[in-house]
C-alpha cells in the first residue's frame, strides 16, 4: 500500500478542492500525470449541435467544458468534462450544483483517463466455443449470430407464464435508463420477463423497506436535509468511502456545529466514517433489529413518540405467514400492539444480544436523540444485503414515523444507492424480473395492458408472471441437481445477454455460477467497455460506447435524473447498446417471420414494433437523436401519470439544469424548477396536493399517496429480530463481511486501470482484530488463508487499531481480480425472501496464517493475441483460470 487509508482519505478531501477550481491533477502514484491516453493526434471532440447551442456546453480558452454527471456512485455529482484540443483532459465539479457544489472524489475526477485505456475493447468478438480463442466479427454477423442463438434457446426452452423460459437479461444499475428501458422493453415484446439486472445485488431490500413502509419505492426527501439536520444516524453505510460527497456535507454540517450537530455511526466496523461519530454503536453482525427495536421501545416507554403525526398520518402492520395472502400488506394491528411487541425489546434485552460496545444507556441515550431533534438516517449495503434486508429498513422507517421524522427539512430516511443509475434506471425503468417501468408490476393486467398500449403491441404480449429473480436465474444456467432441488420446478436458461456488470465477480457463491456459464450449451453475450471475469466466459463480447462517449440519464438516490451528453468520439467500432438492439431487433424479426410454431412467429411483429419508432433516429445519428427519442418514449409517454413522473424532464430542460430534475415532475414548468424536493408534503409535491384535493383530506400536511396503501397513511412495521442465515460456529467461528474501498468501484474492471487510484490498493486485503490476529499469530501483511463452506481466499493481512471490524468479525474488500482473492466464491447466496438480496455482509468462515508476508501484483483481465484470435489472459495463465 503506498499510503495509508487515513492519509489517502485526507488526500481525497483536499482533492475535493481541486476538481472545484479545475485543476489538472497531479496525485502522487508513479510520479506522471497520465494523461498520454489522450496525446494521439485525433481530435476525439464530438459534441451535438443542440448540446453546444445549450448551458451543458461551455468554450473557454482552449477548453471545451461539457456538463454531464459522473460515472460512478450513487451520489450523483454533476461534472463538467474538459477537453482540450479535442482530447479529454480533465474532469471538475459543476459548482452551482445542489449536489456536489463543485466538488468530486478521486473516482468523479479521474474517469476521463479510461476514454482512450488501451484495454479498451474495440470490435465485436466471437467464438463459438469457450475452449476456443475469439475472432473479430462484424457487427452484422454479430447480430446474425445472437438472433440465432436467442431462437435457438427459446426453442430449446418452454413457454410458460413468465414467458421464454430459455433467454435471459441481466444489466446493470450502470446503464442508462434509456438502455435498461429498451433492454426491458425488448425482452417483454419477444415474451420473457427473464428480465433482471445487479440492483437486485445492491438496493432490493430498500425497495422492499419503501414499498411496505410507503407503498411505493424511493425516499421522501434528499440530500438538502444534511445541512438542516440536528442528527445523523448512519446505520451500515461507510459513506465516508463509499458516498466521500455526501459525507464532505454530513461532515461540513458536523464541524461547522460542532455542539449541536450529533453522528451516530452504527456499524459491526469502525470505518473512516466513524471517525467524525459522536457515538458509535458497534454490534455483532445481523443483531440490528434487536438493537432498533428496542430504540423504538425507548421511545414509546419515555412517551417520546410524536402522538399527532403517529395518530393522524401512520398505521401499523404486521405479516402472519399462513394468515396473510400478500407480505407487502399484511394485516392492520392496533398501536397497542405495536406498543406490545416492542416491549419485549429492553434496553437490556438488546444490549445482550447486540454484544460489541452496545449498553443499555447507549441505546436510551440514542432514542432519546432521534426523537427529540431533527434526524436523517442514512445507510447502504449493511441494511440491503442481507437475508432480513426488508425488515431491518423497515425498522429504521419506523423510528422515523414515531419520531415524526418525515416530510419536514432536516429529517428523512434515506437509504443512500450504491450505483449511480439503480434508482433511475432499474428502479424506475423497469429493470427486474418482477417491476414494469414507471413504477408498475408486472403482475398487474392494468399495467401490462398499459404498457402495451403505449408500445403498440397486442394485448397478452407482455407474459403475466414475474421473470426468476438474480440467484434463481443464475441457478437456473448452472441448472444442477442442487439447484433443481432449491428451486422446484426450475427451468434451465441457454442464452444469456450480460449488459455493463460481471456477475462473475459479484454474485456471491459465485463458483457455481462460473461453472455454469462455461458450459458450451450456454451462451452467453457481453457488452462492456473493459474484459472482465465475466467476458472471459462469453462466446460473444460487444464493446460498447463508454460514458460521454453516448447520451443517456443517470437517476441517483434523490430521485433525480441528469443527462450526460455525447462529447467524445468512441474507439474503434465501439457503439451505444440502444443501437445494438435497434439492430437486432431488425434482424431477430426477420428470422421469426420465418419461423413455424406461430407463438414465436407472432413475436416478429411485436419484436419490430418494439425497435420501430427509433430505427430512423438509430440510422442517423445513434449517439444523440436515438437516445433522445429513446427518453421521450420513456419520459413523456411511459412515465406520465405515475408517481415517478418525469414527463416534464425533457432533454431540453436537463440540459439547461445545473443539477437535473427531482420527480415527481409532471409537468416543464415543475422540471424547470427542479422538480419535487419533498415528496409527500401538501403544498411542497404537486401529486400530493393534488391527490389531498381529490380526496377531500384539506387538514392533511403529508400523505402518503403510495398505491399499496388504501388508507394514504404511512405503515409501522411489527418486525421482529432475527439473526443471519450462517451464524458463525465452532467449525467457521469468524463472521465475515465484505465491501468498498474509496478508490476503487465494484469490481475494478475501471477503477483498477486508473493508476492514481490502483497505486494505493492495487489488491485487497483481510481486515482482522489485533485481538484475533495476536491470538492467531497473524502480523500485517501474512497472508491468511480464509475458509467458508463454499470456497478459500488467501490474502493479505490488514490489522489496525485505529479502523477495522469488531473481534470475531473479519472484513474483505471484493474489487480484485485474481482468482484467489475474489471473495465471492466465499460469500453467502443465502438470500432475503422479500427483496431475493443476498446476504452478502454476513456469513461464517475461519482464518488462519497460511505464509508470511510477500509483495503481491495486482491482477487485471485483459485480452491477448493468440494464434488464431484472443484470449484472456485468465484463460492462459492457469494460476488465474477458475474455477479455484
Ligand atoms: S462521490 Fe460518487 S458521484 Fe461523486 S464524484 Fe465520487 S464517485 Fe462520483
Amino acid at each position: 500500500m503506498g499510503i495509508g487509508r487515513r492519509e489517502f482519505l485526507k488526500k481525497s478531501a483536499a482533492l475535493t478542492a481541486a476538481s472545484l477550481v479545475g485543476i489538472n491533477l497531479k496525485i502522487k502514484a508513479d510520479g506522471k500525470l497520465g494523461v498520454e491516453e489522450a496525446t494521439a493526434g485525433e481530435n476525439l471532440a464530438q459534441i451535438p449541435e443542440e448540446v453546444k447551442r445549450s448551458p451543458a456546453y461551455k468554450k473557454e480558452g482552449e477548453y471545451e467544458w461539457v456538463r454531464g454527471v459522473c460515472r460512478f456512485c450513487g451520489t450523483g455529482c454533476k461534472v463538467w468534462l474538459g477537453l482540450k484540443n479535442g482530447k479529454p483532459a480533465v474532469i471538475r465539479g459543476e459548482k452551482n450544483s445542489v449536489i456536489n457544489f463543485g466538488f468530486l472524489c478521486m473516482k468523479g475526477m479521474l474517469f476521463y483517463k479510461l476514454f482512450r485505456h488501451p484495454d479498451r475493447l474495440t470490435q465485436p468478438l466471437y467464438r463459438k466455443s469457450k475452449k476456443e480463442p475469439f475472432k473479430p466479427i462484424s457487427w452484422e454477423k454479430a447480430f446474425d449470430i445472437i438472433a440465432d442463438e436467442m431462437i435457438k434457446a427459446i426453442k430449446k426452452g418452454e413457454w410458460g407464464p413468465m414467458g421464454w423460459t430459455g433467454i435471459a437479461y441481466y444489466g446493470s444499475g450502470q446503464a442508462l435508463t434509456e438502455e435498461t428501458y429498451l433492454f426491458q422493453k425488448f425482452w417483454r415484446c419477444l415474451g420473457s420477463n427473464h428480465v433482471e439486472g445487479n440492483p437486485r445485488l445492491c438496493m432490493a431490500s430498500a425497495v422492499g423497506g419503501y414499498l411496505t413502509s410507503f407503498g411505493t419505492d424511493e425516499p421522501a426527501g434528499g440530500y438538502a436535509d444534511f445541512e438542516e439536520a440536528d442528527t445523523i444516524f448512519i446505520i451500515g453505510s461507510n459513506t465516508a468511502e463509499c458516498h466521500p460527497i455526501l459525507y464532505r456535507r454530513i461532515m461540513r454540517r458536523k464541524l461547522s456545529n460542532p455542539k449541536e450537530v450529533m453522528v451516530i455511526n452504527v456499524d459491526p466496523r469502525v470505518s473512516p466514517t466513524s471517525k467524525i461519530a459522536d457515538i458509535h454503536l458497534q454490534f455483532k453482525p445481523g443483531t440490528d433489529l434487536a438493537l432498533l427495536n428496542a430504540i423504538a421501545n425507548v421511545i414509546i416507554q419515555e412517551g417520546l413518540y410524536d402522538k399527532e403525526f403517529v395518530e393522524k398520518y401512520c398505521s401499523f402492520h404486521k405479516f402472519t405467514k399462513g394468515k396473510d395472502k400478500v407480505p407487502l400488506i399484511g394485516h392492520q394491528v392496533s398501536f397497542e400492539e405495536y406498543k406490545e411487541f416492542v416491549s419485549k425489546y429492553t434496553p437490556e434485552y438488546a444490549a445482550e444480544v447486540c454484544g460489541g460496545n452496545v449498553t443499555p444507556e447507549l441505546i436510551r441515550k440514542v432514542a432519546r436523540r432521534f426523537a427529540t431533534t431533527k434526524t436523517v438516517s442514512i445507510w447502504t449495503m449493511g441494511l440491503n444485503q442481507r437475508t432480513r434486508g426488508v425488515w431491518v429498513n423497515n425498522l429504521v422507517t419506523n423510528l422515523h414515523l414515531l419520531t415524526g421524522n418525515l416530510g419536514k427539512d432536516g429529517a428523512d430516511a434515506l437509504s443512500l444507492t450504491g450505483q449511480p443509475n439503480a434508482c433511475g434506471g432499474v428502479r424506475e425503468g423497469g429493470g427486474l424480473c418482477h417491476i414494469l417501468p414507471g413504477h408498475r408490476v408486472v403482475k398487474n393486467p392494468k399495467h401490462r395492458a398499459e404498457l402495451e398500449k403505449i408500445w403498440g403491441v397486442p394485448k397478452g404480449t407482455i407474459p403475466p408472471k414475474p421473470g426468476y429473480h438474480t440467484v434463481k436465474m443464475f441457478s437456473a444456467i448452472s441448472y444442477t441437481e442442487e439447484d433443481k432441488k432449491r428451486f422446484p420446478g426450475l427451468k434451465p436458461i441457454y442464452f444469456i445477454w450480460v449488459n455493463e456488470t460481471s456477475p462473475l465477480q459479484s454474485l456471491p457463491n459465485m463458483r457455481r455460477f462460473r461453472e455454469g456459464f462455461a458450459r458450451d450449451d450456454v451462451f452467453v453475450v457481453v457488452t462492456d467497455i473493459f474484459p472482465t471475469r465475466t467476458s472471459e466466459l462469453a462466446n460473444m463480447i460487444l464493446p460498447c460506447a463508454f460514458h460521454f462517449e453516448k447520451t443517456g440519464v443517470y437517476g441517483c438516490t434523490e430521485r433525480r435524473s441528469q443527462l450526460t451528453p455525447k462529447a467524445v468520439k468512441a474507439p474503434g467500432q465501439a457503439m451505444p447498446e440502444l443501437w445494438m438492439l435497434v439492430q437486432l431487433g431488425q434482424v431477430l424479426a426477420k428470422k421469426l417471420r420465418k419461423e413455424r410454431d406461430p407463438k414465436l412467429r407472432a413475436r416478429a411483429k411485436t419484436i419490430y414494433q418494439c425497435v420501430a419508432p427509433f430505427i430512423e433516429a438509430a440510422k442517423r445519428d445513434p449517439w444523440w437523436e436515438l437516445s433522445k427519442k429513446v427518453w421521450e418514449e420513456y419520459a413523456q409517454r411511459v412515465t406520465k401519470g405515475r408517481d415517478s413522473t418525469l414527463a416534464g424532464a425533457t432533454y431540453e430542460v436537463l440540459l439547461e439544469r445545473p443539477d437535473g430534475v427531482q420527480w415527481p415532475a409532471p409537468t416543464v414548468e415543475i422540471a424547470r424548477k427542479g422538480g419535487t424536493l419533498r415528496r409527500f408534503v401538501v403544498g411542497k409535491d404537486p401529486l400530493a396536493t393534488e391527490f389531498a384535493k381529490k380526496h377531500g383530506l384539506t387538514d392533511w400536511k403529508i400523505i402518503d399517496y403510495g398505491h399499496l396503501h388504501k388508507d394514504h397513511k404511512f405503515w409501522i412495521w411489527l418486525r421482529p429480530y432475527k439473526g443471519p442465515a450462517e451464524p458463525p460456529d465452532a467449525e467457521y467461528p469468524f463472521y465475515l463481511s465484505t465491501g468498498r474501498v474509496i478508490d476503487h468501484w465494484h469490481t475494478g474492471s475501471m477503477t483498477g486501470r486508473i493508476r492514481e487510484l490502483a497505486g494505493d490498493y492495487p489488491h485487497t486485503w483481510i481486515e482482522i482484530n489485533p485481538k484475533d490476529a495476536q491470538r492467531l499469530g497473524i502480523q500485517p501483511g501474512d497472508l491468511v488463508l480464509l475458509e467458508t463452506r463454499r470456497g478459500r481466499n488467501i490474502l493479505p493481512a490488514r490489522i489496525s487499531t485505529e479502523e477495522g471490524p469488531m473481534e470475531g468479525m473479519v472484513f474483505v474488500y471484493w474489487y480484485d481480480q485474481s482468482k484467489d482473492r475474489m471473495i465471492n466464491f466465499c460469500t453467502i447466496d443465502a438470500f432475503d425472501p422479500g427483496s431475493k438480496q443476498p446476504e452478502f455482509k454476513i456469513c461464517a468462515c475461519r482464518i488462519k496464517k497460511y505464509a508470511p508476508a510477500k509483495p503481491l501484483k495486482q491482477f487485471l483481465v485483459k485480452l491477448e493475441k493468440v494464434s488464431g484470435g484472443y484470449l484472456h489472459n485468465s484463460e492462459i495463465d492457469k494460476s488465474q483460470k477458475h474455477p479455484v
